[in-house]
This record gives structure tokens, C-alpha cells and sequence, in this order.
């Protein structure tokens, strides 16, 4: 059994490759909290788009920065994380295709690389946590005690993104669903801050061909292993 006080544990990887997944369950399994870093980026995207605030244009960032407050909540009802902007709950609206479509747009901007690494950083530094993103096994915490990079084929990825929205009333076509994963595939791997990047002691799981719990199983045992 796990027994260290505090650590943190970092799982990186592409768009919609069960990195969330395999984020929730291990949280779950070791009885720590999780952090979406991903919903963070969306947040201020959402933000942005609501304030039209033209932001490939801008200049400075600390004004626009210093109006938005993230935090993340459990709802008593779902139990499940839900994440707020400015104190409004945003968590399905920072999951469109209006946010998804500009997000990665917005991750290449090092004013709010920072911002938002700042608070990542913070977060990670009383409690023992399961964060996932892009850079977080690299970048955020790269002293993390177990790190994990997760794949998975494109079609796979995008399949199972498409149910999921289709699951929740999305009107979305598959080929929109899969384009978007592209888009965003391209500038976070290319971008020249904190690109998605496999971190040199990451172990990687390709979950194309394995199961949810498959997958679970495999970190458990490398998390385990890292920690005695
Ligand atoms: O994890 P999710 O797919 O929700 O992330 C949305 C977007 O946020 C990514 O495509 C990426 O552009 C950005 N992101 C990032 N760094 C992180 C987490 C997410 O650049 N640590």
C-alpha cells in the first residue's frame, strides 16, 4: 500500500486519449485529489470569447488575467469535480466546440502559461495530487514520483470523444470531433512553450487496444513501484 505523506503523481498526453480517466480513477484508488489542468486552459478560453477580448491582438495581459478566478468544486449531487469561473460553474460550456476550437490557441500565450502554471504549482504544494494536462510531467512538476504519457490511435480517440457528446445531446459530426482532436494534436505538440512531449521518465500507455481497467492496473503497478 501507498504510504508516502505527499507526492504528486503527472499524466501528459493528446487530446481525449483517457489521460482524465486514468487521472480520476488513480486520484480515487489513492485517495488524493485530482486537478484537470486542461479545464483551467478552457476556463480562460471561455473567458476570453465571453469578454470578446481579442486575444491574439493583446498586448498586456495583466489586466484581463487579474478578472479571472478558477476553482474547482465537487457537486454533492453528481459527485463529480466541476470547475468554476469567477464563481459560476462553467463545466459543461468549457467542454463546446466553441472552446475547444480556440484552446489551444489560447496554450501557446506565455502570460497565460504562467498564469495558470503559478496556481498548478500551488495547488501541488500542501496536498498529494493526480494533475493531467500537457506539461506536467515536463514542465509543472517535473520532480512528480510517477509520471505517465498516454496515446491512442487518432480514430480511436476521436470515436470515443464522439459518443461521449453524442451521449450528451451534441449535435456535433464525427468528422468535427476528429478534426478538432487533430487541431489541437498539431499546436500542442509544435508550440514553442511547454509543447506536449513525452517526459524522458514517463512510462507510456497506449490504451488503444486495452480497457479502462486494464489501464488503471498497469499505473497502479508502476505507481506502486515508484513509491516504495
Ligand atoms: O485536457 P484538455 O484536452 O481538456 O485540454 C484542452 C487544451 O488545453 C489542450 O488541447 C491544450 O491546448 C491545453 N492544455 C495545455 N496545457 C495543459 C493542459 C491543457 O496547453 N497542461
Amino acid at each position: 500500500m501507498i504510504d508516502q505523506s505527499h507526492f504528486i503523481i503527472a499524466i501528459d498526453g493528446y487530446a481525449s486519449s483517457g489521460k482524465s480517466t486514468l487521472a480520476k480513477d488513480l486520484a480515487k484508488y489513492l485517495n488524493v485529489a485530482y486537478v484537470d489542468t486542461g479545464a483551467m486552459y478552457r476556463a480562460v478560453t471561455l473567458y476570453l470569447i465571453e469578454e470578446k477580448i481579442d486575444f491574439e491582438k493583446l498586448k498586456s495581459w495583466n489586466g484581463v488575467l487579474k478578472g479571472i478566478n478558477i476553482s474547482f468544486k465537487r457537486n454533492s449531487k453528481t459527485l463529480k469535480n466541476e470547475t468554476f469561473l469567477n464563481g459560476e460553474s462553467v463545466e459543461d460550456e468549457i467542454r463546446s466546440l466553441r472552446v475547444s476550437s480556440k484552446v489551444s490557441e489560447v496554450s501557446v500565450i506565455k502570460d497565460v502559461r504562467d498564469f495558470l502554471v503559478r496556481q498548478q504549482r500551488q495547488m501541488g504544494k500542501t496536498i498529494s495530487l493526480v494533475m493531467d494536462g500537457r506539461d506536467i510531467g515536463t514542465v509543472v512538476f517535473p520532480n512528480a514520483i510517477a509520471k505517465f504519457f498516454v496515446t491512442a490511435e487518432l480514430e480511436v480517440r476521436a470515436k470515443r470523444r464522439y459518443l461521449e457528446l453524442v451521449n450528451k445531446g451534441s449535435g456535433l459530426t464525427f468528422n468535427q470531433v476528429k478534426d478538432n482532436l487533430q487541431h489541437r494534436d498539431i499546436i500542442d505538440t509544435t508550440r514553442e512553450i511547454s509543447p506536449l512531449k513525452k517526459a524522458k521518465d514517463a512510462m507510456e500507455i497506449d490504451n488503444s487496444n486495452i480497457s479502462v481497467a486494464q489501464q488503471l492496473d498497469m499505473a497502479i503497478k508502476h505507481v506502486e513501484g515508484c513509491l516504495k
